[in-house]
């Protein structure tokens, strides 16, 4: 079916090939760079994003689940896809037919990967998620050396490297970043990490703020898609080439009306005119990711000019004063992220009125709402 929805996320291609430039340009030559592509690129396309990587050279991707990795694989991206969750029994056989590398944290995952290894009478390159203060997935340090010595001992297993990951390196200063990085590095002793033994830690966050960080892999998932961890901070304290956001949102106007001072506006006449107000109609609400929490908060852009949300915000509309803006008609554009002529509203503007990351935005407004793709 081809039919055209009111709203469009606008996906910059360039940008994405900017961005991958500028972040690789700041890792040491040798150290390998892959880009997390998970949760559909931050709401950017899984297989677009990775195709653009991919042309740029990029030979390494990132995915949280076994079916991510399978649709990449079907899409014809070549190179290494990281699955960082593990994976359901039933599923084993995926990474050896799609040759997936799975990142396990358990025994119990080896022990099944190499059954399947015995059967299928093929090897599989696992790598382990140590958690060296994320406290989240992975063994802890204290636990590696055993866990890589036993995993090492089973059939079919090739042991390929460790990741663990910084859960405060988007605060640049953060000594914490740093003890937790010697706790990585540490690793290195414990086992006969040979060469070709990969590891890796830096997130986004770490390559910008931490270049020690590097190691023989980054992982940069944010920052390809032209965000900085921390935010505006970020976009303020840049020295170098700036990262370009790729994603726009756009929609129209479906109707225009003007109501006298006292008007109540939408649910719960939350919000109220105090004076005669004009008032444009988007086809947009929290069904297609524009969170409630930004009702009578939020704004969008109309003939360049911002115009506030006002009221709350519906499951298929939302209402935005339109007062002072000249001639706005049904049909007119509306951005609500990106750029019209000289205004900008960010991922990061709504994500601070949201109480939350551009991280969130872009996976709520990209992933709810057909994508286009430009050059
Ligand atoms: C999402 C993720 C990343 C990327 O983090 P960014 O802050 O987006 O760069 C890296 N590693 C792991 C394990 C992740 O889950």
């Amino acid at each position: 079916m081809t039919c055209n929805s009111f709203n469009k996320i606008i996906i910059n291609r360039s940008a994405l090939r900017h961005n991958y430039t500028v972040l690789k340009k700041r890792v040491p030559a040798a150290t390998r760079f892959l880009a997390m592509v998970k949760a559909d690129a931050y709401g950017h396309g899984m297989f677009e994003a990775a195709a653009v990587f991919q042309c740029e050279g990029c030979r390494d991707f990132g995915v949280a689940e076994t079916f991510e990795g399978v649709c990449l694989r079907e899409e014809g991206i070549e190179g290494n896809i990281f699955v960082f969750l593990g994976f359901d029994s039933h599923d084993v056989s995926l990474y050896f037919e799609h040759d997936l590398i799975p990142v396990i944290y358990d025994i119990r995952s080896a022990e099944i990967l190499s059954a399947e290894a015995i059967t299928q009478n093929k090897e599989i390159e696992v790598h382990v998620k140590v958690d060296c203060g994320m406290t989240r997935l992975g063994v802890f340090p204290e636990q590696f050396e055993e866990f890589v010595a036993v995993i090492k001992s089973m059939p079919g297993i090739k042991y390929g490297g460790y990741a663990s990951h910084f859960p405060r390196a988007d605060e640049p200063d953060s000594s914490y970043t740093s003890e937790q990085l010697l706790r990585f590095t540490a690793l290195r002793t414990c086992v006969d990490n040979v060469p070709g033994i990969v590891a890796h830690t830096a997130n986004s966050g770490g390559i910008l703020y931490f270049p020690e960080s590097s190691c023989d892999m980054v992982r940069s998932g944010i920052g390809l898609y032209g965000y900085y961890p921390d935010g505006k901070a970020g976009v303020l304290r840049e020295t170098e080439s700036r990262l370009l956001p790729a994603m726009t949102f756009k929609s129209r106007v479906l109707q225009v009306k003007a109501v006298p001072a006292g008007t109540g506006v939408s649910y719960g006449h939350t919000h109220s005119t105090t004076k005669k107000t004009k008032i444009a109609i988007l086809p947009v609400g929290y069904e297609d990711g524009l969170s409630r929490s930004l009702s009578n908060r939020g704004e969008v852009l109309v003939h360049g000019k911002r115009a506030a949300i006002i009221g709350r915000i519906c499951m298929n509309l939302c209402m935005v004063d339109i007062t002072g803006i000249e001639s706005v008609q049904a049909g007119d554009e509306v951005v609500l992220m990106g750029t019209q002529d000289q205004e900008v509203i960010s991922g990061d503007e709504i994500a601070e009125l949201m109480g939350s990351i551009s991280y969130e935005v872009l996976c709520l407004l990209g992933n709810n709402n057909e994508r286009k793709y430009i050059e």
